[in-house]
């Protein structure tokens, strides 16, 4: 029989919960390993063929199998392959991470690069790596480290505009210091079979942060969402469900257009699709108080988005499932694009339920992107929750896709306030 939590029981449960808890020893090993993982756009395999793969081949029960793609390096750990009948939900967390490329090199050794999603003005003085292949082995890669990002040298030598901070970084005139020096370095650089287009990526896995639960780094987008999925598929392991075929989806090349994600769902076609990528702590983003935002902080517990593409009825779904496990969520919205994977399908012509969660951060895209463990364990928890409800609906027999068709909320048949 059901037994309604007394408060005193609900605030002793909060406690314990794993999201309440800190984050286990191993747990928090497994993140930094996930985020430490040298992915740059295009070239996901760190991520998910060097850390992911090996992962949910260790988890899996024997019958779940590992899905590959041709055109890009993500992968879907699926727990009912060809299984066609039941209704499937697809989690994405993307591998790729946000870099800089060179562009050229100049007669003095100066790698010059471009900053792509970065603020120019948040990279300078940073360590990097940068890979590049063997001159006459194309296809053999290299790393090479030593190397900071720079703009402007000495305050010596600079503006008074710059000194006040009245002038800033444009994007052209960042360049990797290699210390080169004396004769022909430009050639010296070029023999290293450094070419424009190389990927170079902050050097600075994540540590603890000085306030309790949380951290800092680089990469929290989106190592974060892939460690979600992960662990996801962990708990599901433990105990598989027995109505809805779970698609745990590490896509590529979301810095740039979404298009690892869309070619997954492409393939695929999930009738559920839920992103998860990080998102901003607005509430503690500087400079924003006069836009007046909506209440996000890291802490709160993971966000979920209304808005855009987002399904009422999943939605409904994941708010169900989590007020009655006590699993702390906050509500971001989006107008036209949620600015997630969440929007794959929709781009893939596709037609799936979709929405999108988050993990409030601070100082994305820069090195030191903060976060906090409760929301990604909320996140994990919330998901694994919401799964659960879809396995029991229809007295047993789970979900099914007449659920999808026919739940759309009806805003003739509200009633009046
Ligand atoms: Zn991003």
């Amino acid at each position: 029989m059901y037994q309604p939590m007394t408060s005193k029981n609900k605030a002793a449960a909060q406690r314990t919960a794993p999201w309440a808890k800190p984050m286990p020893k191993k747990q928090f090993d497994f993140m930094r390993e996930i985020l430490a993982a040298p992915s740059p756009i295009g070239l996901e395999g760190a991520m998910t063929y060097g850390v992911i793969k090996p992962n949910f081949d260790r988890i899996k029960p024997k019958s779940w199998a590992v899905q590959q793609f041709k055109g890009n390096a993500g992968i879907v750990l699926d727990t009912h392959p060809r299984d066609d009948e039941k209704p499937s939900v697809m989690f994405i967390g993307h591998a790729d991470k946000i870099r800089l490329q060179v562009r050229s090199i100049g007669s003095d050794g100066k790698i010059w690069v471009n900053s792509d999603s970065f603020l120019p003005c948040t990279l300078i003085g940073h360590e990097v790596k940068l890979f590049s292949q063997k001159p006459k082995k194309p296809g053999q890669y290299r790393v090479i480290e030593g190397g900071t990002i720079e703009a402007l040298g000495a305050i010596h030598f600079s503006e008074p505009a710059q000194r006040t901070g009245d002038k800033g970084i444009k994007g052209d005139m960042l360049f990797l210091e290699l210390q080169l020096h004396g004769e022909k370095c430009k050639e010296r650089v070029e023999a290293l079979g450094i070419r424009p287009g190389d990927p170079i990526i902050l050097n600075r896995p994540i540590r603890k942060g000085f306030t309790e639960d949380t951290f800092y780094g680089a990469y929290l987008d989106n190592g974060l969402g892939c460690f979600m999925v992960a662990e996801l598929a962990k708990l599901l392991a433990k105990k598989p469900l027995k109505n809805i075929r779970v698609l745990h989806t590490i896509a590529t090349h979301e810095e740039i257009g979404r298009m690892g994600a869309s070619a997954i769902a492409g393939e695929m076609k999930p009738d559920i699709l839920i992103g998860a990528d990080v998102n901003h702590d607005y509430d503690a983003a500087p400079g924003l108080s006069a836009k007046r935002m909506n209440n996000l902080s890291m802490g709160k517990g993971f966000s979920l988005t209304n808005g855009s593409i987002t399904s009422a009825y999943i939605n409904s779904i994941i708010e169900k499932a989590c007020r009655k496990a006590n699993i702390p969520y906050q509500i971001d919205f989006a107008g036209r694009d949620t600015g997630t994977d969440a929007m794959a399908a929709s781009l893939a012509g596709v037609d799936s339920a979709a929405t999108s969660i988050g993990f409030p951060i601070r100082n994305m895209h820069t090195i030191s992107e903060t976060g906090h463990t409760l929301d990604v364990l909320a996140a994990v928890h919330g998901m694994e929750a919401m799964l659960r409800e879809m396995d029991k609906m229809n007295r047993g027999k789970g979900l099914n896709r007449k659920d999808l068709l026919n739940e759309h909320p009806r805003l003739d048949e509200a009633k009046e306030a």
